[in-house]
């Protein structure tokens, strides 16, 4: 299987990324990506390695490949999948949001299911089948773009003044189709292989020419990366900033000036209908969100093992009230993983045999995430009160001698040296109050659509309410005017 090193030695291939105005030339020495891309390769050594349990034998390449590329057939395979899963959201305490194993999961369901893909005039199942070998065969690292840019949302991009704002088919070549326009958001497609492209967003019969899904590598002629402002530059230190500096997943807007997408790259052209069928028909979007609720898990125990010491530290522990808020703070960080944990046991086979999270206890948590993620924020601000400022302005304050002792003697807790408070209230900003602290808040309430999309399409739909109504009518019928009454009924 590919190593961290093989990762990196990848990445100086051209690609266009873009900041400040400028291309950045090789990712790899530019400090907004040098140290992210560095977690992704620890990613890749640590599935590399066998005795990590990482590895299975896939029978699509006849070989080893990366468990977290595995289509569960069974239910053991679903528990394997999860603890690979939470084997690389640990390294990165959950902080790494599109690590590797995200997009590829969506793969996994699509490889499983190639006759959704299924087209008369071009063997699109087949691509699919292919490219889902190559990840694994490969040990790929996708990222994807599938929601159009945030131009207007009050119609779509057939709707909107200009052409090609969203990516879109312009023509159709010998060699394949050319792409024109532009898709939000793709979080670390700068130091990632390849790039998936399509909408998962509901078009309109005009909007036809948008409805492509495709993946291309990021080193495409054409292709361009427009990153938001990264923060990792400006953390200071390791110690400043211990999230921001190895964390900071670049998100980058990516724009295509005519890219020539080669036939066999396509998964659908032109096709409406397929481009919603990808994600909810082959159980890749149940599957996908599945790992991204166990990412969530495993950031949100950290974040409260952080809350849990610094009421230690503050000497807050034994009060009531305090007390109290761990309490709410526990409940809420373990019905994100009672939730991980009941979709695994309500898991269900398709058609295809493949092994489909249960979708209402994944959509449930879910549906609350807009609201869960600001609260365990919230509760670990109230907690930390002004000692995430009463800080030093960095590390060269702890290690000056003009400094160091005032440093020593007024900022420690009984029992705690200077060393380990500052450490600690460092890392709470980084998570409650630095950009990247900013940064991962939006993440949490967006990254699987916005909150009312979540609820609405995905939280309401597979509840099941159904189920329930014919229970209530069951007992609402048991009793009436005629004087029945409900226990004879029941
Ligand atoms: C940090 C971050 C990383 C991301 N990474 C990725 C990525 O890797 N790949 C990717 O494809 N996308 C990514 N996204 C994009 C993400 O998928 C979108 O932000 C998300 O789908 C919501 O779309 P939007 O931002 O355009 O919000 P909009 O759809 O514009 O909604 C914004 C708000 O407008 C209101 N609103 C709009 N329409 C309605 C309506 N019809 N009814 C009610 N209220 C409405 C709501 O208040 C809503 O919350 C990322 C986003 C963030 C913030």
């Amino acid at each position: 299987m590919r190593t961290g090193k093989q990762y990196l030695k990848s990445l100086n291939d051209g690609r266009t990324v873009i900041l400040d105005g400028e291309v950045v030339g090789n990712v790899l020495e530019h400090p907004a990506f040098a140290k992210v891309a560095r977690t992704m390769s620890e990613l890749f050594d640590i599935a590399a390695d066998p005795a990590n349990g990482m590895q299975f034998h896939s029978e699509e390449i006849d070989g080893p490949a990366n468990r977290t590329f595995a289509a569960p057939r069974t239910q053991e395979e679903l528990v394997l999948r999860r603890q690979a899963i939470e084997k690389w959201a640990k390294h990165t305490h959950g902080w790494v949001g599109r690590s590797p194993d995200h997009v590829g999961t969506f793969f996994a369901a699509f490889g499983s299911h190639p006759d959704v893909f299924k087209n008369e005039e071009r063997d699109f199942a087949g691509n699919v089948e292919r490219y889902y070998k190559k990840i694994l065969s490969e040990n790929l690292y996708l990222s994807y773009a599938i929601i159009p840019p945030q131009v207007s949302r009050a119609t779509t991009a057939s709707g909107w003044e200009g052409e090609y704002l969203q990516v879109g088919v312009v023509r159709e070549t010998e060699e394949g189709i050319v792409v024109r326009g532009s898709q939000m958001l793709a979080t670390g497609a700068a130091i990632a292989d390849e790039v998936f492209v399509t909408c998962i967003k509901p078009l309109g019969p005009d909007d036809v020419d948008f409805a492509v899904s495709f993946a291309i590598p990021v080193a495409t002629d054409g292709l361009k990366l427009y990153c938001r402002r990264p923060f990792a530059p400006a953390a200071t230190s390791d110690f400043d900033y211990p999230l921001t500096s190895h964390y900071d997943e670049p998100d980058a807007l990516v724009v295509f000036d005519d890219v020539l997408i080669p036939w066999d790259r396509v998964f659908i052209n032109r096709n409406i209908d397929t481009l919603r069928r990808q994600f909810f028909d082959t159980g890749a979007h149940a599957l996908g969100n599945w790992q991204a609720q166990i990412r969530f898990s495993t950031k949100l125990k950290f974040i409260a093992s952080v809350a849990r010491k610094v009421t230690q530290v503050n000497g807050t522990d034994k009060i009531p009230g305090v007390q109290e808020k761990l309490g709410e703070l526990a409940a809420i960080v373990q019905s994100v993983e009672s939730a991980v944990l009941a979709a695994e046991y309500t898991a269900t086979t398709d058609d295809a045999g493949m092994r489909v999270p249960g979708k209402s206890a994944l959509y449930g948590a879910m549906g609350l995430q807009s609201e869960t993620y600001p609260r365990v924020i919230s509760i670990l601000r109230d907690l930390v009160g002004g000692g995430v400022l009463q800080l030093p302005s960095s590390v060269a304050d702890m290690t000056s001698s003009v400094t160091r002792p005032d440093m020593e003697r007024y900022v420690q807790s009984p029992g705690v040296t200077s060393e380990e408070r500052v450490k600690l209230f460092k890392l709470a900003w980084d998570i409650i109050g630095s950009e990247f602290a900013g940064r991962h808040q939006q993440y949490e309430m967006f990254y699987a659509g916005a909150p009312f999309v979540v609820r609405g399409a995905y939280t309401y739909r597979n509840y099941g309410y159904d189920a329930l109504v014919a229970e209530l009518d069951t007992f609402l019928g048991s009793y009436g005017i005629d004087g029945t009454t409900a226990s004879e009924g029941i």
